[in-house]
């Protein structure tokens, strides 16, 4: 494992004072983490140093063609003062196979989670401490050869900067509406939906301003072939309960694997509800609306943890779910997730990293 040189800064800012108004990804931290990568030299040097804008020449390829990798996660901390990261090694895993598939070379894992802890030590007092607040942490991967023909660059630098965010529910969970797309597609099987990079998300954004202008707060996708399985939201996976079976599309390819997923499916599995990874039609939703099958519905992802879905358009047919309120499995996976991740539940399962030692 490299070590990693630390410059602290000389001119620490102020901590935001009102932790109600943090809001998501609007404020970073003193410090950030970088590491450049050459063929030469592979990942090396890694720093961490005072947060500021880096330098980078116009004809960066990863202006043009758009070649870079980001994660999501975050950092809680206990009320006995730990901090905690919930399951760094998915993520890192989950880079890893991103970078393959976008042909950034690949960060060694010890290397990544080396940084993360690092700089999440470094800037521990940024962690908010009010009920649903945590210190997001945003690793990304640029391609910088100064070039404009198409191949793999042969530099990167991989960043890691981190956002104090605030509650994503400022009065508890509240149900969203959704829209799903039947015009518009996010990805396609053998494309680049199941990484998590830029390109899916400005693929996203016409139907996303399109879903907004009429009420809704979210879109879900359909497959790109057939437009007629589900596949996700813009950025959480979705689950449903359909008479009493929990139910979520299958990783086919197209589908971004969320960590908030994975741990969703685990806690039910572990609670003995039946649990279907499998295809879902549009049509099988509003059927099982229509007869009352359809008992619940959630979206799963790092930002908002569980976001319970009130009501799904799809076509000129509004569903409203259950009552359009939280169902129990909804506000149960939400209890439970954020209650291993801030340490006031018990962590049975062993998702939890300590940062601070
Ligand atoms: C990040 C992301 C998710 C959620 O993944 P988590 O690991 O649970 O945060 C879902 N869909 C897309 C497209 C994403 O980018």
């Amino acid at each position: 494992m490299q070590k990693i040189t630390v410059e602290r800064t000389k001119h620490p800012r102020s901590k935001p004072q009102d932790q109600s108004k943090l809001g998501f990804g609007k404020i970073f931290t003193d410090h950030m983490y970088i590491m450049p990568f050459d063929r030469e030299q592979g990942w090396h040097d890694p720093k961490i140093v005072p947060y500021q804008p880096v330098s980078l020449e116009p004809a960066s390829m990863v202006f043009h063609y758009g070649q870079e990798m980001f994660e999501g996660l975050k950092a809680y901390r206990t009320e006995d003062g730990r901090v905690l990261l919930f399951r760094p090694d998915k993520n890192i895993q989950r880079a890893n196979r991103s970078n393959r598939r976008l042909c950034i070379p690949e960060i060694p894992a010890d290397d990544f989670l080396n940084g993360l802890k690092t700089l999440v030590d470094v800037d521990k007092d940024w962690i908010p401490t009010q009920p649903g607040t945590s210190l997001y942490i945003r690793p990304f991967v640029i391609a910088t050869d100064a070039f404009l023909g198409v191949r793999p660059s042969d530099t990167y630098l991989f960043m890691i900067i981190l956002s104090p965010s605030g509650a994503y529910y400022e009065h508890g969970l509240d149900p969203v509406k959704i829209w799903i797309e039947d015009d518009y597609v996010r990805a396609v099987r053998g494309g680049i939906g199941e990484a998590k990079t830029g390109g899916n998300y400005v693929a996203s954004l016409a139907a996303q301003v399109k879903a907004h202008e009429d009420g809704y707060d979210q879109v879900l996708w359909l497959d790109g072939v057939e437009r007629k399985y589900i596949e996700e939201v813009g950025s959480m996976n979705i689950f449903f309960k359909i008479n009493g079976t929990v139910v979520t599309p299958q990783l086919s390819g197209s589908i971004l694997p969320g960590v908030t997923r994975a741990s969703c499916i685990d806690l039910c599995k572990h609670w003995g509800l039946p649990v279907e990874e499998r295809r879902i039609s549009a049509q099988e939703l509003v059927e099982a609306a229509q007869t009352g099958a359809l008992e619940e519905c959630w979206g799963s992802g790092t930002a908002a943890v569980i976001s319970p879905v009130g009501a799904l358009r799809f076509e000129n047919q509004v569903m409203t779910i259950g009552d359009g309120g939280i169902g129990p499995v909804s506000q149960r996976l939400y209890d439970t997730v954020t209650g291993i991740q801030t340490g006031t539940l018990p962590d049975e399962f062993g998702w939890t990293v300590q940062v601070n030692a």
